[in-house]
């Protein structure tokens, strides 16, 4: 009612110094107050937090709040503090005293919220606590780690529900940021809601710039893109930790404040790194994909991904860092077909150590997801938005390298198609592409004299292409299964089954062209 309203509005004010709720934020507070079970699917920077910290204010008691990560149970338990609202975490991080004194405060009737791991609030200690105490509610964060066919899976969510016995009374919540249709049902299934509000907020994020390049020169591409945020924050996710570090000592050498953040690094040198960068004393941060959350600021300008994230869901939440101001900001994804090739070894030798004999199919629905998307010459936010199960109103978003013409069609790609796939059937499919390409660029290396490949009708065929634009070419053709790759180390190109679709001059085919004399431009601006 309105009273209940009137409220809502003191303590949004009091305790956030916020005005005005947003709509879907006022639906998810509304169902909380009203005992109801809810389902709330909110991007990134949606401002999900506050659907579960405000109704927890408003009445006697407590809830509960599930999260997996420490790190995040922290900065919430910290800033609600920060603002006076009393609320505790209990993890592993914390001594045995300090989780006694959080739970004496919960048992006393004193605090408001308990942030708590999963694993730690499904043992008998913590199920005897909320037996007593009886919370309000259980909210659950990040649900999509319930559902396997979520990017995050985590077996322990699934034991939540044994909490049903313990807390027959409370009411359940699940926040997620990302949820295909399949994982919603999920969630609502696995975690037993009943009648549940189901609020799936606009996942569009209209003020990101997306941009899917074919990645032909990393780093130069990468300096590029620093270059066009001068003296604004940038967040670039790399593989490897290996990857951040020399990534950012790259970028030092050439006058860019930056540096590496991952887990490997020590609490100290990661504390600072994160304290410059929210003190604006550090432009740019390359961490690693498992680690890059604790480098969160709300004015975010630029988050480059060096290599494809193995999901869409990943590469939303990922790239959602951008821009949480809801001002301008770009989000740059360095693509190649080899990505899905290493993500696939990946992910097979993970599934070989837990004993499968294969990557789990889902994953690779997953991975295949992202592909399509990364090489696809559609707008960027309209494939993101059906992801999700909704549709974009606008025909061109005008905020994608698609709609803003940066990624061009070239014009005769079954004539280069042609040649290219005669060069690698030339070569009996036995050389990497490397070689190709010096035999289409007429190289005069010895290793080509050698093998007698500069007699061959395909010598210097495309001589007037750059190299990085031959190896984009390739990289595509591989998407397009025209062409493909050996396994391992050193991989050769070879035909498909479908080659000869292209080598007859397949008149659908579609090759982007990718942009080399900018990035050259990109790299050789000094700063
Ligand atoms: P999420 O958890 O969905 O990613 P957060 O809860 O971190 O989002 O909120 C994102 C940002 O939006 C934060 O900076 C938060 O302070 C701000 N925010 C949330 N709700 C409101 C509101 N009603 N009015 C103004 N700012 C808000
Ligand atoms: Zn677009």
């Amino acid at each position: 009612n309105d009273a209940t309203l009137d409220s809502v509005h003191d303590a949004l004010r009091a305790y956030w110094g916020y005005e005005t709720l947003r709509p879907m934020q006022e639906s998810a507070i509304r169902a909380s107050l009203d005992g109801r079970d809810s389902l709330v699917v909110l991007p990134t920077g949606g401002g999900k937090s506050l659907c579960y910290q405000l109704p927890a204010l408003m009445r006697d008691g407590y809830d509960v709040v599930v999260s997996p990560l420490i790190s995040l149970m922290k900065d919430q338990v910290d800033g609600l503090i920060a603002s006076g609202v009393p609320a505790v975490a209990v993890h592993s991080g914390m001594s045995p005293e300090e989780q006694d004194a959080a739970l004496h405060a919960v048992e006393s009737g004193d605090v408001r919220l308990l942030f708590s791991a999963p694993e730690r609030l499904l043992t008998s200690k913590m199920r005897s606590l909320l037996a007593r105490t009886k919370p309000n509610a259980i909210v659950i964060d990040e649900a999509h780690c319930i559902s396997h066919w979520g990017h995050d899976f985590r077996p322990e969510y699934r034991r939540l529900t044994d909490l049903k016995s313990v807390v027959p009374d409370a009411a359940w919540h699940a926040f997620t940021a990302t949820a295909t249709a399949q994982v919603r049902d999920d969630i609502a299934q696995q975690l037993g809601l009943r009648d549940a509000v189901t609020l799936v907020g606009d996942c569009d994020r209209p003020n990101l710039i997306y941009r899917v390049l074919p990645r032909v020169d990393a780093r130069g591409q990468l300096l590029e893109a620093v270059n066009r945020h001068e003296h604004e924050a940038v967040i670039v996710y790399c593989l490897s930790r290996n990857d951040t570090e020399k990534t950012a000592g790259w970028l030092k050498a050439r006058g860019v404040e930056a540096a590496a953040y991952h887990a490997g690094l020590s609490p100290n040198v990661r504390q600072r790194v994160q304290d410059r960068f929210m003190q604006e004393r550090l432009q740019v941060v390359c961490a690693t994909v498992a680690f890059g959350m604790g480098v969160d600021r709300s004015n975010v300008r630029c988050v480059v991904h060096m290599a494809m994230p193995k999901s869409i869901e990943h590469y939303q939440q990922e790239a959602g860092r951008a821009g949480r101001d809801s001002l301008e900001a770009e989000c740059l994804l360095l693509y190649s077909s080899a990505d899905v090739l290493s993500w696939r070894r990946l992910m097979t030798r993970s599934a070989q150590e837990a004993g499968e004999e294969s990557m789990p199919e889902h994953q690779s629905e997953l991975l295949e997801r992202m592909r399509r998307f990364c090489s696809s010459m559609r707008c960027r936010h309209a494939q993101l938005a059906e992801y999700f199960d909704q549709t974009l109103d606008q025909e061109r978003c005008g905020a994608c390298d698609v709609c803003l013409g940066e990624s061009v069609a070239v014009e005769d790609a079954p004539v280069i198609a042609q040649k290219i796939l005669s060069a690698v059937a030339r070569l009996n499919s036995s050389f990497g592409a490397a070689h190709v390409i010096d035999v289409l660029k007429g190289s005069r290396k010895e290793k080509l004299t050698r093998y007698g490949h500069d007699r061959l009708s395909v010598y210097g065929l495309m001589k007037g292409e750059a190299v990085p634009v031959l190896h984009s070419y390739i990289d595509q053709l591989c998407d397009l299964g025209a062409l493909e790759r050996t396994p391992g180390d050193r991989p050769v190109l070879r035909l498909t089954g479908e080659s000869s679709r292209f080598l007859k001059g397949e008149p659908e085919t579609v090759l982007r062209r990718p942009n080399v004399a900018e990035t050259r431009s990109g790299r050789e601006r000094s700063r």
